[in-house]
């Protein structure tokens, strides 16, 4: 079911480039993902809260479960106790959820902001001012049990290759921009979660540290 060539070319492309591969398994069967930890992979993606809880308690302990899909508040309880990263949060009001229920499950989970960087219409993701302000905001430093790991975004579903480009060079400027701004002190905050199966390529060249592949690994 997982192209072996496929597999090994990214994750290498990715280690040259000293980025991880997020392997997106959403909608894929456990044998799939089970293929995929056979070859090494360590790392999965899943967008759905349901489906992810699921293969989280089938599959082996050691997988790295990222929620790199939208993320609802009355959710967030069902993968604090296990979640290694949530890729897509873009309010306030989710990471404060987030930070409650990872004190409760007494953990620290690791939270990339979305952007948005694509010229489709989306009901999702931040624009940079938005973030400026929750950032800024005071009881933001009060949030114990959340770590703010980076940026996130999704390109332009298209085949201008130019405009894609532009997109990303844009998120990598918005992480530079809130590093210098808010993290300078903080090593922790250097993840820039871009690329997937059909652009994956130039996210690396411009700068991404997570890929997000799904159908690539499946071809
Ligand atoms: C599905 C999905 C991916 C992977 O997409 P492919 O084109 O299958 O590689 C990456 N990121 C997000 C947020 C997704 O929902």
């Amino acid at each position: 079911m997982i192209n072996n060539d496929n597999y090994r070319g990214i994750t290498q492309l990715a280690k040259e480039n000293q980025a991880q591969l997020v392997a997106v398994t959403k909608t894929r069967p456990q044998e799939a993902i089970q293929q995929l930890y056979d070859l090494g992979q360590r790392i999965m993606g899943e967008n759905r809260v349901q489906e992810m809880v699921e293969k989280q308690a089938n599959l082996p302990d050691d997988i790295a479960w990222h929620l790199i899909g939208h993320l609802q508040t009355n959710k967030v309880k069902y993968i604090a106790p296990f979640v290694a990263m949530i890729h897509a949060v873009d309010s306030i009001k989710l990471l404060q959820e987030i930070d409650k229920r990872a004190k409760e499950a007494n953990r620290v989970i690791p939270c990339l902001l979305q952007f948005h960087i694509a010229q489709e219409d989306s009901k999702y993701g931040l624009h940079i001012l938005e973030a400026q302000t929750m950032l800024g905001d005071r009881s933001l430093r009060e949030l114990k049990n959340v770590r703010i790991a980076g940026v996130m975004g999704m390109a332009t579903n298209t085949d201008d290759q130019a405009q894609i480009q532009r997109e990303f060079q844009n998120l990598k400027e918005i992480f530079d921009t809130l590093q210098a701004q808010y993290f300078a002190d903080s090593p922790e905050f250097k993840e820039i979660s871009m690329g997937m199966s059909g652009d994956y390529e130039l996210a690396l060249q411009e700068g991404s540290t997570m890929i997000r592949v799904g159908s690539k690994l499946y071809e």
